[in-house]
């Protein structure tokens, strides 16, 4: 018989928890859970532990990517400047480019495509991502024999990475409120909603012994569903304690049509169908009135901001201040991918409101950088509903290791390295990264890196 493996603690120079580095301490991982078994002074560690040294290593939690079209990874570079044949650029030419790019994508290179845009956030320090799922169908937009094939293949490149995945599974069944899909959305369509759902149901269990899937429910938008939709997609996640996340906002557009249609802004249509509670997921929302703010501060919801993507598509700023100050969370996520860098992300949310209001140090006030991490960690997680972002016994064991010798963190200390970081970091300061207790990035290098960047390459040159 083979004797038990030996717990493995890490023993890096400080531990981030509660909002500040701490020295001394060990992080005990629990290899058969996938958790953090103990966090203990490395004095009161047992004879029975394999200790593994992290030198010059700040161990903080794992990255969560709340918000991420991973396909969209293909159009990065495509889309951030004007053709000449042109007339205007804006966020709707941006999404006829990213129809173009979706309609000539197989399942193959969906398949592609996602575990090259896995691998890249894994190394940024992302350890779980939220997939907000709408490529469904086939090119001309009739069903896979097996309903779910574009799902499974994204999950299996989120498994080939070893990255944590959410696949929030997505509801389009409108081209806009009441209007007919068009036909470059025909890849997308949810014709029958207890269909759909029967569908993920199937998915989820065929899957429930996966360790790093979970799945949630996401109506695409107000513009996408009809509103009776909303309530029974919100109760399937309450059932199951799931995610449910819906894009918000995102343009004065939306807004108005919704106005248009139902004489309600978004945020009010949602809480008029009862879905605005601390379960809701609102990506975006950065055109919000203040009673929007406040109808999802008192719900103590999650807003996920996107601020690479939202400045790359003209989208507005995230009232990020009055938000908090109302009570709702933020996180945050890499959306159309312009960007995969969990720093900048977060660190925007601050900057932006400098921008806006040409004052400094707008987040709760002089200790911003707690604020700004913990939109980067746990309140992605509580909005996923997975048990992780944080460095404690009981937790999900996805962690990143920062670089201390690295020449951008030159100069500073402890007393300021969670500032240094939110404020000034950047993903090249993550070194290592674990998740579930596993080791996926060390020093730097995945082990299949160089293959999954050609296959990209080779994709990119192809589409
Ligand atoms: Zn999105």
């Amino acid at each position: 018989m083979q004797p038990a493996a030996k717990a493995t603690a890490l023993l890096p120079e400080c531990v981030y928890r509660d909002g500040a580095f701490e020295t001394g301490l060990a992080v005990v991982l629990d290899a058969a859970s996938g958790c953090i078994a103990a966090v203990a002074p490395v004095a009161q560690l047992g004879d029975d532990v394999a200790r593994v040294r992290l030198a010059d290593r700040a161990l903080l939690p794992g990255f969560v990517n709340t918000h991420s079209h991973a396909f969209q990874r293909l159009i990065r570079g495509r889309t951030q400047w004007k053709p000449a044949h042109q007339p205007d650029a804006d966020f709707w030419s941006w999404r006829s480019a990213m129809y173009d790019a979706a309609l000539r994508l197989s399942p193959d290179d969906v398949y592609e495509s996602a575990r090259f845009c896995f691998l890249e956030m894994l190394r940024a320090g992302y350890t779980s991502v939220g997939e907000f799922h709408y490529l469904q169908r086939a090119p001309e937009g009739d069903p896979y024999e097996e309903p779910n094939l574009l799902a499974r293949r994204v999950i299996e490149a989120a498994r080939a990475v070893g990255i944590r995945i959410c696949l929030l599974d997505v509801a389009y069944a409108c081209g806009g409120i009441a209007t007919p899909l068009a036909p470059e959305q025909r890849r997308f369509a949810t014709p029958d909603l207890d269909a759909f759902l029967e569908g993920l149901d199937g998915l989820t269990r065929s899957l429930r012994h996966e360790p790093l899937v979970t799945f949630g429910v996401a109506p695409h938008s107000v513009r996408a569903v009809p509103r009776e939709w909303l309530q029974p997609l919100h109760h399937w996640a309450s059932q199951r304690d799931a995610a449910f996340h819906i894009h918000v906002a995102e343009q004065p557009a939306e807004v108005e049509a919704c106005q248009v249609a139902y004489g309600l802004r978004p945020v009010e249509l949602l809480a008029a169908e009862g879905v605005v509670d601390a379960r809701l997921a609102a990506v975006h929302a950065t055109h919000l009135a203040p009673n929007e703010v406040a109808l999802l501060g008192e719900a103590a919801a999650t807003i996920v901001a996107c601020p690479t993507t939202e400045r790359d598509l003209g989208d507005g700023i995230l009232p990020a201040a009055a938000l908090l100050a109302a009570g709702a969370f933020i996180a945050v996520g890499s959306d159309s991918q312009t960007i995969i860098d969990p720093f900048e992300e977060i660190r925007l949310l601050e900057y932006h409101e400098r921008l806006r209001t040409l004052r400094r140090i707008v987040l709760h006030g002089q200790r911003i950088a707690p604020t700004l991490l913990d939109a980067g960690t746990r309140c992605g997680a509580h909005a996923l509903r997975i048990d992780a972002g944080r460095i404690a016994a009981g937790a999900l064991a996805d962690l990143v290791a920062i670089d201390l010798r690295h020449r951008a963190l030159a100069g500073s200390d402890l007393d300021v390295l969670p500032e240094h970081l939110a404020l000034c970091g950047a993903r090249d300061l993550v070194c290592d990264v674990w998740v579930h207790g596993v080791h996926r990035v060390r020093d730097g290098v995945h082990h299949d890196e160089h293959a999954i960047i050609q296959s990209f390459r080779n994709l990119s040159g192809a589409t």
